[in-house]
């Protein structure tokens, strides 16, 4: 149900975004979803045109556009920058682990430069909305 919770404030701020800006149409909305965000993203897609449909105007014309934002990780020690895939030494059972419970990332992950478990994530969290287009 996670995911229909999501789509939920998603289409409440499209629709607000649209009030504010006198749109008669919302036409498009592109999403950007994190890497480590743990979700069902067919399910996701379906409750966003569910609830889109249930709204009616503005949205019946509302297409869905979903971009994967990779997750970037810095250490804390030496500043290093890296991503999911540059991380070495761990298991696909690892990596999986760590797409469906984003904090279990620091039991896994080392800074791949100085070997440190001290790091902070940087992108690849969440859902947000990265524009919404209509017309007016
Ligand atoms: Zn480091």
């Amino acid at each position: 149900m996670h995911e229909w919770a999501l789509a939920e404030a998603v289409i409440a701020t499209v629709i607000e975004y649209s009030r504010k800006e006198g749109l008669e149409e919302v036409t498009k909305i592109k999403l950007k979803i994190g890497e480590l965000q743990q979700m069902d993203i067919e399910i996701f897609e379906f409750a966003l045109n569910e609830i889109a449909k249930v709204q009616g105007t503005p949205l019946t014309e509302m297409k869905v556009e979903m971009d994967i934002e990779r997750a970037v990780f810095r250490c804390r020690v030496c500043r290093n920058k890296w991503g999911l895939g540059e991380t070495t030494g761990m298991t696909e059972e690892e990596s999986e682990a760590i797409h469906f419970a984003p904090e279990a990332a620091h039991a896994y992950i080392n800074c791949p430069s100085c070997g440190s478990p001290d790091f902070e994530v940087l992108r690849g969290r969440g859902v947000s909305i990265e524009y919404i287009k209509g017309r007016d």
